[in-house]
């Protein structure tokens, strides 16, 4: 047993030595991948390898190829770094090795889920009476809320999609905004609806739905099964959907309303973002990230539906099973995976660490950040081309071309990382603030390295 605690410890230490190096190491080393490809490509060893030789052999070769995502100077897509607590209550989990299939498999995990999902449901203000699926990513949540969707905007057709699929169904139109994110399409592909069932409609110019424009596709769409896919956090601008006047025209129109809020629904933990997502309660189904702004590990989101229901009938394989156990839909009936690992314990253990200030404090230290890159980039000579509500901000360094030098100079320099992105029709630098350990100090390190970067892209030097 000894040694169990030696190899455990030894990865404990690994990733604790790996945290501390973060303020300090190269963000975006640059990387050889054919090398560390060939570093785990060793041929597969007839016969067993002890442990902790298993152990030292994979930090080796991970090592070099290791990107600092986890770490303050990480800007790149929407990217938090997990929590201390949270951290090692995934290590818990996965020292306990617990199935979250049911209070069958883990009453532990099970009830991890169901405490932390209430207080998801509180700090973001979603009613107390919804389900929670704790799901993989933003990408599976989307899949599960439209789910649910399909079922239900089905079965007020009259039909059991269930039972009887998608032949012969009545058909389903989705209306969504131009702005939409990607998985949004894939859930659609996955669900069995099709990319051709989305009837686009178009976005303002920070690319929030325009609410007139979607008045008018539901009137042109007239009776029929509708789902209407809204989103809070656009992932260029960070804009939000006009929540509560869109939910009211759908719902007046008899459709069901999913909210795609991957990082944006966390404006509403924190006073001073809260209207941006006013009337957020009034949706049917919502997609949240854990892994993203709440600063969780990786695989963590959140399913969420109004109607736990109908959430269970569109996922569950296991209705009667449920009755058995009490009729409350759990683990594995609100999610489209079986076997899962118990995301819960981690969950619970960043929120508790957080509490419900310290959520408020993240959302609102991580918008202020972005508020100054912005400030400090517009200072030195270059455009912020959104309203930076949130935490957000698109940069443009003049024309195409010196944008997506100072981009991949960037990601070559090491201070920091950030992504380039099409926005409007431009290339632009996409800057998202979403790691609590993120400083004052941070941001200004990074504005004076782009503003160096940007200089020497200028003269058509990289760096
Ligand atoms: C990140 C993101 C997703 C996808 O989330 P994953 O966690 O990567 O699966 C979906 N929608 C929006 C708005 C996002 O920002």
């Amino acid at each position: 047993m000894d040694e169990l605690r030696d190899l455990f410890r030894r990865a404990a230490d690994h990733a604790a030595d790996y945290r501390r190096s973060l303020p300090d190491r190269p963000v975006g080393p640059p990387v050889d991948q054919a090398a560390l490809t060939r570093a785990f490509a060793v041929p597969l060893p007839t016969a067993p390898t002890p442990p902790e030789r298993v152990l030292a052999d994979l930090v080796a070769a991970a090592e070099p190829g290791l990107v600092a995502t986890a770490g303050p100077r990480y800007f790149g897509f929407v990217v938090g770094g997990a929590s201390p607590a949270a951290t090692a209550a995934d290590m818990l989990a996965a020292g306990w090795d617990q199935i979250a299939f049911n209070p069958v498999t883990s009453p532990a995990a099970v009830a991890a889920e169901t405490a932390a999902g209430g207080w998801l449901k509180d700090l973001l203000g979603i009613p107390a009476t919804a389900s929670v699926g704790f799901v993989t990513g933003g990408q599976a949540a989307n899949t599960a809320g439209l789910a649910a969707a399909r079922h239900q905007v089905l079965a007020d057709g009259g039909w059991d999609v269930e039972r009887r699929g998608l032949t012969g169904a009545p058909p389903v139109r989705v209306l969504a905004g131009a702005e939409r994110h990607a998985t949004v399409d894939r859930s659609l592909r996955l669900l069995g609806l099709g990319t051709d069932a989305v009837r686009e409609v178009p976005a303002g110019p920070q690319g929030a739905i325009d609410p007139d424009a979607l008045a008018a596709a539901l009137r042109e769409a007239g009776p029929g099964p509708t789902v209407v896919c809204l989103q809070a956090g656009n992932v260029n601008t960070g804009a939000c959907d006009e929540l509560r006047r869109a939910c009211d025209l759908v719902h007046r129109h008899g459709g069901w309303v999913h909210v795609d809020g991957a990082f944006g629904l966390w404006a509403a933990a924190a006073p001073t973002t809260r209207h941006l997502v006013d009337g957020l309660e009034a949706a049917d189904s919502w997609a949240c990230d854990g892994h993203k702004w709440l600063n969780l590990p990786y695989d963590t989101a959140f399913a969420f539906c109004a109607r736990p229901d109908v959430h269970a009938a569109a996922l569950s394989y296991a209705a009667a099973y449920l009755v058995g156990s009490g009729g409350v839909p759990a683990g594995a009936d609100l999610t489209a995976e079986s076997s899962r690992r118990a995301r819960g314990f981690a969950v619970w253990a960043g929120l508790r660490e957080l509490g419900r200030d310290g959520v408020a404090a993240l959302v609102e230290r991580c918008c202020a950040l972005a508020r100054r890159f912005a400030d400090r980039l517009t200072s030195a000579g270059f455009e912020v081309v959104n309203e930076v509500v949130l935490n957000q901000v698109l940069v443009g360094f003049g024309d195409d071309a010196r944008t997506d030098r100072v981009v991949a100079a960037a990601q070559v320099d090491g201070t920091c990382w950030v992504g380039g992105t099409t926005w409007r029709g431009r290339r632009l630098m996409r800057i998202s603030v979403s790691n609590a350990t993120t400083t004052e100090a941070d941001v200004d390190r990074t504005v004076a390295a782009l503003v160096r970067l940007a200089h020497g892209a200028g003269e058509g030097v990289v760096h």
